[in-house]
């Protein structure tokens, strides 16, 4: 690992204060600055001479400025520094956004997630293995211009939607699917100390042709949390995550559905999709070709080909067309049929 400097946050303003030069938002400039959270990602990507920050910046002492779950009466807060374990474990998450609840006690380990922070996990990056191993040379994402090596090499953990010619690299996390599907907000402080609320569907960015730059954030932009609406359909509300592994392992496909029904008539409906997609994928299509319908195997099916309908499968990944189409079906029928507590 590289020589880098380490300085500790004691609050959020003085966070920001450190980090105004260029930070996360521009991940592939090698010279920066970042936070650091839980670590469990950004030690792995410096280990790995991916990520070359000169300065850390520890936000790890901001918890009880950001640290907290609230309920709010139009829906949750969650800071960006609770950890995996404090949010699965959550009362209210549990029972009003089960969705929450098992994208969370699905990913990593639980070592991981006692250390890992929500913050941390959105911004993790893509595990595409050319990304990973610096002696492969070329990689759009981690040196600008050089080719893709995954286009024609072993591609088949990567994404079909939203995919360009430059990168093919899919989005790995499973939180980010939830609080895309539920349609969350991310809220962000800026070096001039300002706040402001993005929509999480803009948080991340497509690759088209400048795949290094990956999210919508200014450089030192600190999350602070993220607010999830509430509404008829949270409780109702599953993950459901296909891995080559039955535990410890990313999505191969992950689909995240929330229903609110009249008997078996859609009324509202809220789907995301992951490890299909270059970024996290609110599949607004399928969510069209449900509303106002009965829900049943042809209709479900109905609306997972809507949602892959754009989808391209670049060599091995094609099976993964196929696959989210069977998740997305299944994640429905799942979540129609929950038993809700009374
Ligand atoms: P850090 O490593 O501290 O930070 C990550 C990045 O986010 C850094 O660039 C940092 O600068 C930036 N950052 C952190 N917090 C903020 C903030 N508040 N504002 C602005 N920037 C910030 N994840 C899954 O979803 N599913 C899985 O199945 C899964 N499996 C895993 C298996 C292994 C073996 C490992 C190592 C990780 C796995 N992960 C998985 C990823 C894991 O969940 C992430 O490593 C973790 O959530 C990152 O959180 P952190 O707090 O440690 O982030
Ligand atoms: Fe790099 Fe993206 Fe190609 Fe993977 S898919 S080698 S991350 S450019």
């Amino acid at each position: 690992m590289r020589e880098f400097v380490l300085e500790r946050a004691a609050s959020s303003v003085e966070a920001i204060g450190l980090g105004g030069v260029p930070t996360s938002a521009d991940a592939h400039v090698r010279s920066s600055t970042q936070y650091l959270a839980g670590g469990t990602t950004l030690f792995d990507l410096m280990k790995l001479q991916v990520m070359t920050p000169d300065r850390l910046i520890d936000i790890s002492g901001l918890r009880d400025e950001h640290g907290r779950i609230v309920d709010l009466e139009d829906g949750l807060w969650l800071g960006a520094l609770v950890r995996m374990s404090q949010a699965e474990n959550d009362i209210s998450v549990r029972q009003d956004y089960p969705m929450i609840r098992d994208a969370l006690w699905q990913a990593a380990s639980p070592q991981l997630r006692n250390m890992a922070t929500l913050g941390g996990n959105v911004l993790q990056r893509t595990r595409c293995n050319y990304f990973r191993d610096t002696s492969y040379h070329a990689c759009n994402k981690r040196e600008p211009g050089t080719g893709c090596s995954a286009m024609e090499g072993c591609n088949r953990r990567l994404a079909v939607l939203g995919t360009s010619d430059a990168c093919i690299a899919n989005y790995p996390g499973d939180l980010a699917v939830a609080l895309v599907a539920l349609g969350a907000e991310v809220q962000l402080l800026s070096v001039d100390g300002r706040d402001r609320m993005l929509p999480f569907e803009d948080l991340h960015r497509l690759p088209g042709d400048t795949p290094h730059i990956e999210t919508n954030l200014t450089p030192g932009d600190l999350i602070t949390g993220f607010k999830v609406p509430g509404g008829a359909w949270t409780r109702r509300s599953r993950y459901v995550k296909v891995r080559d592994r039955a535990s410890y392992d990313f999505a191969l496909t992950s689909a995240a559905v929330a229903l609110d029904l009249d008997g078996d008539t859609v009324r509202a409906v809220r789907i995301g999709l992951g490890g299909l997609a270059t970024k996290p994928w609110r599949a607004h299509e399928a969510e069209a070709a449900l509303l106002g319908r009965r829900l049943d195997e042809a209709t479900a099916r109905e609306a997972a080909e809507a949602a892959l309908l754009g989808a391209v499968g670049h060599g091995e990944v094609a099976f993964k067309i196929e696959l989210g189409r069977r998740t997305l079906v299944r994640a429905l029928l799942e979540t129609q049929a929950m038993e809700l507590p009374a």
